[in-house]
Parts: structure tokens; sequence; C-alpha cells
């Protein structure tokens, strides 16, 4: 149907970006049908606040991170289907979505959980029909729905995709920005914190500019906000303009930093309970560290109390260690963690927080573990890469060191949390016929 209007010969870029409409809510749904249509919420670590909504609760007026406590009553009046977050299954399911668009485009972002950028630059099709097709086998395959929007740039795709969701075109899940009739009617009616890339302290000054809408900021000149701003901003008018200045990143950019950290869900006192706490923060650092082919130089182990405590004064403190070798191995890393946290506990608090940070990484075959450090090295990554298979197999944490079981009191309050459908073989959907 936007084929006629559409310059198909033209070397134009052309960028896609599927988003999972409410994506968590959606992510529950799949396994439990029912909440179709009611209204869903979810909750943030420790069921403290929301943090994802289904339509239908946006529409009864629940707000974005309000705190639980303060919704239970009306949530419980109006049917709200409340849920812990369930990052497995939210994590699973966005691999399974990405890797199916990965089957429709040459080259892929994926830009967050719930979106990837797509670059259909020279594609001879008609391409809303070919992203209805996208959203049609990623809905049968996964149970996710999505939204895709078509444009130039990716500046531009983001705008479609927030057009499209709100249906203000045409009730259709993808929406291309070729073919609207009067792009610049659309930018004038866009408010600058609903575009890509501005951020919100950028608005006021952007106001002291005569800068108020999308259009007014497509219509500036480019290199006197690039004086004011900077080089961002520059690219962001070229792309409002049609002009494309901002890539697809296919390679993640390698982590800088891993930190691993929690609040409890009660107040921990006992040395047990925090060693067991840190234990397990430096045993998943590990396991992000292997995972990512990454091996640490230091790790820092962190405790404090809550600021907000008049019964006790604040106590936040920290300790590193450095290693002599680059390493990912969860034992040495436990061990760092362990003897960091007797240096800084102090009997008699209580804690509310406590996480491990490995501040410098390097790519593990420039740390040469095995070359430098010899037999005992190569012991080390055949016992982590057993470790790896099993829990890869058999689910998290099927097998572990005793010191992350010496306590379970630090774990998070997850009430309502759903099973993890697809990553946990003890929690696989069972059908009762
Ligand atoms: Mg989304």
């Amino acid at each position: 149907m936007s084929s006629a209007r559409y310059r198909p010969d033209t070397p134009d870029k052309v960028f896609a970006i599927a988003d999972c409409n409410n994506f968590y809510a959606s992510c529950e749904r799949v396994f439990r049908p029912e909440l179709n249509d009611k209204p869903v919420v979810v909750l943030s670590n420790n069921d403290g606040c929301v943090i994802a909504r289904s339509n239908e609760a946006k529409a009864i007026g629940i707000k974005m991170g309000a705190p639980y406590f303060q919704i239970e009553r009306f949530a419980k009046q109006h049917g709200v289907a409340v849920l812990s977050s369930n990052y497995a299954l939210y994590g699973d399911m966005s691999r399974r979505v990405m890797q199916i668009l990965a089957g429709f485009a040459p080259r892929i972002e994926v830009y967050s959980i719930d979106e990837c950028f797509f670059d259909l630059t020279g594609l001879k099709t008609d391409l809303t029909d070919y992203c209805l097709k996208i959203c049609a086998v990623v809905k049968q395959w996964t149970g996710i729905p999505i939204s895709i929007g078509i444009a130039p740039t990716k500046t531009l795709a983001k705008l479609a995709n927030r057009l499209a969701k709100s249906g203000r075109f045409r009730q259709c899940p993808v929406l291309d920005w070729h073919t609207l009739d009067d792009t610049d009617a659309v930018l004038a009616e866009t408010a600058l914190n609903d575009l890509w890339g501005i951020a919100a302290s950028w608005q006021s000054q952007l106001a002291l500019l005569q800068i108020a809408d999308a259009l007014a900021l497509k219509q500036a000149d480019p290199k006197r906000l690039r004086q004011h701003f900077s080089v961002v901003m520059e690219r962001i008018v070229h792309e409002l303009r049609g002009l494309s200045c901002i890539d697809l990143e296919e390679i993640p950019s390698p982590r800088k930093q891993i930190l691993t950290s929690r609040s409890f869900g009660e107040k921990l006192t006992g040395y047990d309970d925090l060693c067991a706490a840190v234990t397990y923060f430096a045993t998943r650092s590990a396991e992000k560290c292997r995972q990512h082919r990454l091996a640490a130089q230091a790790l820092t182990v962190f405790v404090e109390t809550s600021p907000f405590d008049t019964r006790q004064p604040f106590y936040a403190n920290s300790a590193t260690f450095e290693f002599q070798l680059p390493t990912h191995d969860s034992a040495q890393l436990q061990r760092a963690a362990q003897r960091g946290l007797a240096r800084i506990y102090h009997p008699g608090l209580s804690y509310r927080r406590a996480g491990v940070l490995l501040p410098e990484l390097l790519p593990d075959h420039v740390a040469q573990l095995s070359l430098l450090s010899g037999e005992r090295s190569n012991r080390s990554a055949d016992l982590m890469q057993t470790l790896d298979a099993i829990n890869q197999r058999y689910g998290k944490s099927s097998i572990r060191y005793a010191r992350e079981i010496l306590s379970q009191r630090w774990r998070m309050r997850q009430q309502f949390k759903s099973p993890s459908y697809t990553t946990n073989i003890r929690e696989l959907l069972t059908i009762r016929i």
C-alpha cells in the first residue's frame, strides 16, 4: 500500500526498530493467558515499586514507580494482577525475540531487553508488509506482540515506533515514516522529551533558544546547536532532517565493570548472612565475567546501613583486593569478597545493602590466564567450564559453593514471582487434561 510513494531505488538508508509492547507484562501473559485484557503490573526487586504496566493498568491510573504499599488496596479493588519481576523469564523471552529478528535483517543492534534496531536498506519490497510479517512471526513463535517503526534514520524510526504504538495514524503495529503525508506537521506536534536522545536537562536550555518542539529543532542551525550543546545535538538535528548520522552498533561495547549488588528484603545483622550474600555476588560476578570472556584485575566488596535508620549511625565501607593475575575463577573471587567483608564488617549494625564490584576488566585472551600461571590455572578453567555447563543444563545455581547457602535471609522478597517457565526445567509449564 505504501510502495508507490516510497523510492525503492534510492541509496538512502532505511532503519527499523522493533519494540515489544508492555514487554514484562506480555511475557507473563504468554504463560497466563487469563491475564489478557486484565490490568497487570510488575514490581521491582524486593517488590518495592511498579516498574512495568499493561495498557489496562495505565488506563486506570497506576503510575510508573508507584510504591507497592501505596497501590496495594487500589490494586485489589480493581482486580489488578501484581507480579514480582522475573528477569530469568524476561531475559530468555528477549533472547528468543531477538533471534527471530536477526533472521529478517542482515544487521541488527539489540538496543535493550525489549528493543532492537535493524537495517532494511536496499530491501526491494514493501517495507510495511515486510515488517507486518515480522510482527506476525514473532507473535506466533513467542506470543510477544511487537510494534515496528521504519524511517531513514534511527531517531525518526524511534519516533515512528512511538506513533505506531499510539495508533494515531492507523491501528497497525507498523508505521513507515516515508508514508506520512506531512512529516513536518507530525514533528510540530512532537514534544522534545518524546525524541530519542534528548536529555531532560537540555529541554529548558532549548526553550531559551525558542526551540520547543521537534519541528523547531529540525529547523535550527546544527552548527550553532553544536556550540551550545555537543555533537550529539548536531546529529539529532541532521537525523530529524532524514540524514542518517547514527549507525547501528552491531557489536556491544565491552563491559568496563561488573556490579552485582542487592538491597536486602530484611535488614541483616549476622556475619554469616552477609557472608552468604557477598559470596553469592562474587559467584554471579565470576559467571558474568566468564560469559563475556573477561577477567577481573581487582574486586571491591561493600556494605552499607540505611541512611534513614534513626536507631543507629549510618555506616558504609568497602574493601578492595587486587589479584596477582587477572582471574574469573569463582573460588578466587569468593575468597577476596569474604576477606574484604571480614575487614569492613561491624557487629551489631543492621545492614541494608551489600555488593561486589569488579572495577577493572580485561578480555580474558589479553589476560592470558593459562599461559601465565600454568597447570593450576588450567585446572581452574576446567572446573569453571564444568560448573557453567552443569548450571546451564540444570538451571541456575544447581551446583554451588557451600558458603552461598550458609544463609538465605538476604534473598529478595518476591512474593508474586511467576515460575521461570523457559529456563528452569523444574518450573516448566504443566498442562492438565
Ligand atoms: Mg517496550
